[in-house]
């Protein structure tokens, strides 16, 4: 037996990210390849940046795609702002603020934990509690919104927190950009991270950053070099930089940035605040469904996340069965729960390409055949006419 070329089955995805690539991005990806110091790419890269400000509302100069998902762009802003012997004040709400905690540690520094119920947002108040406990603090890092859960967090209370006790606010935003408002600028984030493959519309790999002039600065009056060579933004900034001569450090992802960059365009086109807005409705419209088929959101309407939407599962359903039947017999992908929720609740994404009405009627119509199928206690034939009717 030969292994020939890999066709994978085609997926609505509409778990936790990746979400569906919109075609116009795995056209742009599929352009021919050029190098990565060629003139006509070197363009291409000023305008991703510039695009990249546009997406994060921010003037900063330091704003670039990290050649690696959202992990690593994470760990570009620890690794970054951090010495060894610092200390920093991490939220956790949900599983990736253990992520961030981690990334403290490794670098050399100490992680003062504000621990929050999952599913809830970060109680501003124990934030400003271990501010106050820890006037040394460097930084104060949350997760604007925790995919694991679907709650959001208030970043604007949260940064200015931070700015009250003279301390540089580190911001999860992975799932945030481009799918509910972000205001980096008038927020006063310090730090930001995102990833390309969940709000985006474009494929997993790359991770967009973006630092305050008060950051670089910390950043360029560090006392030891960055730990990591290939995440030390000094010497990435040789070739994104401002004013930087495009030196060799590591080979672009040239046919990532393509698609980044169609991506982007895209968001342009419609606009940033539609985007928001599109992901808002459709969130209202999936959410009449599943609640007209009797599941619960988990997340207080408040703080819930409209690109995430974790639900409660019907008693007695195996929901690892349900998931594999939707893949297997719909070709549609959902999220199963993470850490503490597993076995719990689904997570439902309506992320970029993902957030459409087709989409919604998809999930809502397998979801109930499969469900009723198994016998769970649910409505029937509510769901449909309920996401119609709160259709924009
Ligand atoms: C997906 C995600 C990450 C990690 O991004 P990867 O691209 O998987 O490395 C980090 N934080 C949050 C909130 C996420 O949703």
């Amino acid at each position: 037996m030969s292994i020939t070329s890999f066709n994978p089955p085609v997926r609505t995805l509409m778990g936790p990210g990746p979400s569906d690539v919109h075609p116009r991005v795995t056209g742009a990806m599929a352009r021919p390849t050029i190098g990565h110091l060629d003139p006509a790419f070197v363009g291409m890269m000023d305008e991703v940046k510039q695009m990249l400000q546009y997406a994060f509302k921010t003037q900063n100069q330091l704003t670039i795609p990290v050649s690696a998902p959202g992990s690593a762009g994470m760990e570009t802003t620890f690794m970054n702002l951090l010495e060894r012997g610092d200390k920093a004040i991490v939220c956790q709400n949900g599983v990736f603020g253990g992520r961030m905690k981690e990334n403290v540690e490794r670098c050399g520094a100490t992680p003062i934990m504000v621990e929050v119920e999952w599913g809830k947002p970060v109680d501003p108040q124990k934030a400003e509690d271990a501010l106050k406990a820890n006037p040394d603090a460097k930084l104060l890092a949350f997760v604007h919104a925790e995919t694991s859960t679907g709650a959001r967090s208030d970043a604007d209370i949260l940064c200015k927190l931070a700015h009250d006790h003279d301390t540089l606010a580190l911001v999860d935003a992975v799932t945030s950009l481009g799918g509910s408002e972000l205001k980096v600028d008038e927020w006063g984030i310090d730090a930001i991270y995102s990833g390309t493959q969940k709000c985006l519309s474009c494929t997993p790999g790359i991770s967009p950053v973006s630092f305050s002039d008060r950051a670089v600065e910390v950043i360029t009056s560090r006392n030891t070099k960055v730990q990591s060579w290939f995440l030390d933004t000094n010497l990435v900034m040789g070739y994104w930089g401002p004013n930087a001569k495009r030196a060799y450090h590591h080979t672009a992802p040239v046919n990532a940035l393509y698609a980044l960059h169609e991506s982007l365009v895209m968001l342009q086109e419609e606009g940033l605040e539609n985007a928001w807005a599109r992901h808002y409705n459709n969130h209202l419209a999936l959410r009449a469904g599943l609640e007209a088929m009797g599941l619960s959101f988990i997340v207080d309407e408040a703080h819930r996340l409209p690109q995430l939407n974790s639900v409660t599962i019907p008693d007695g359903i195996d929901e690892a069965a349900v998931r594999s039947r939707l893949l297997n017999e719909f070709n549609l992908e959902i999220g199963a729960g993470l850490g503490s929720l597993a076995g719990k609740v689904w997570r439902i994404g309506l992320m970029g390409h993902s957030s459409r009405a087709e989409n919604i009627f998809l999930c809502l119509s397998s979801l109930e055949a499969v469900l009723s199928e198994m016998g769970a206690d649910i409505n029937t034939g509510a769901a449909l006419e309920a996401a119609q009717s709160a259709m924009k």
